[in-house]
């Protein structure tokens, strides 16, 4: 079945992080995979990071109803803005585990990008740095996930800001021994200064997680909006998020709008609890 009509994008959310869009495509944030009740094995601990994480029999039906869908899954690099067929599945934090699902969406002929936390390179639990080499030399996109993943970098000055993404990009690059352009904003703290720091660090793409497929263009980096995977996502559900299919998009919109003023405005204790919870990540 080829894909279906894709239902129309909600508008945009008020502030700047849909602002100007100019591209439609859609993007899918998967962060970890791991065995049955190994949620920490791979990537950041905790319960609040396990909500993001899947079982790998969950992700390889997901794998296979993406398949189905008829969509392509390419490279964000080969876009070229008439791409109504093309889906990109992003990976974030850099976990371990991220060698296993690259194998995984290799045999079903996709690409995924792989977004990694600079500082934890080579740590327990995540990517190192020839894994990171081995990804990128198999067509896998490696991009930065800021250097120590802050709690909120959007509330992180100038000059720290900076250092987030000039440290990651700056290590990845050594790493790969080529320039790197493409990084996700951890935590969802994205925000106009955010991509205005990460676009003078070079980067030409960078994936936020905001619910849209409005792709925007600040300081000539592009800004693509995600819908996110928690754990409990059918494999009905992630082909619908990725096609735009039954209102899913719609309600995943709606859901992070409703989030976000707490997120905002209670900034300190949300930042609290999700430390607590989290531990960091
Ligand atoms: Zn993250």
């Amino acid at each position: 079945m080829g894909p279906a009509a894709p239902e129309p994008a909600p508008a945009c959310p008020p502030g700047d992080a849909c602002r100007g869009g100019e591209w439609m495509t859609a993007s899918l944030m998967y962060h970890d995979l791991v065995d049955p009740g190994g949620w920490d094995a791979s990537g950041f601990p905790g319960p609040s990071a396990a909500s993001y994480k899947f079982e790998w029999d969950e992700y390889e039906r997901q794998l296979r109803a993406l398949s189905g869908t008829g969509l392509r899954f390419p490279r964000v690099d080969a876009l070229d803005g008439e791409d109504d067929d093309a889906c990109l599945l992003t990976f974030d934090d850099g976990g371990c585990s991220a060698v296993e699902a690259a194998r995984r969406l290799e045999q079903h002929g996709m690409v995924g990008h792989f977004l990694v936390t600079g500082e934890r390179i080579g740590t327990p639990g995540f990517l190192g740095a020839a894994d990171v080499r081995a990804l990128a030399a198999s067509g896998h996109v490696i991009g930065s996930h800021s250097h120590t993943h802050p709690p909120d970098i959007s509330r992180l000055d100038a000059r720290a800001l900076a250092a987030e993404w000039e440290s990651s990009v700056s290590r990845l690059s050594q790493i790969l021994g080529h320039a790197v352009d493409v990084a996700s904003v951890p935590g969802g703290f994205h925000s106009t200064l955010v991509a205005r720091s990460a676009a003078r660090a070079g980067i030409r793409h960078l994936f936020t997680s905001e619910p849209t497929t409005s792709v925007a263009r600040i300081d000539g980096c592009r800004i693509h909006g995600r819908y996110a995977l928690q754990r409990g996502a059918t494999p009905e559900l992630v082909a619908a998020l990725a096609v735009g299919r039954g209102g899913a998009r719609a309600r995943q919109w709606l859901l992070w709008n409703l989030k976000k003023p707490a997120k905002r405005f209670v900034g300190p204790a949300y930042r609290w609890a999700r430390r607590r919870a989290f531990g960091g990540a």
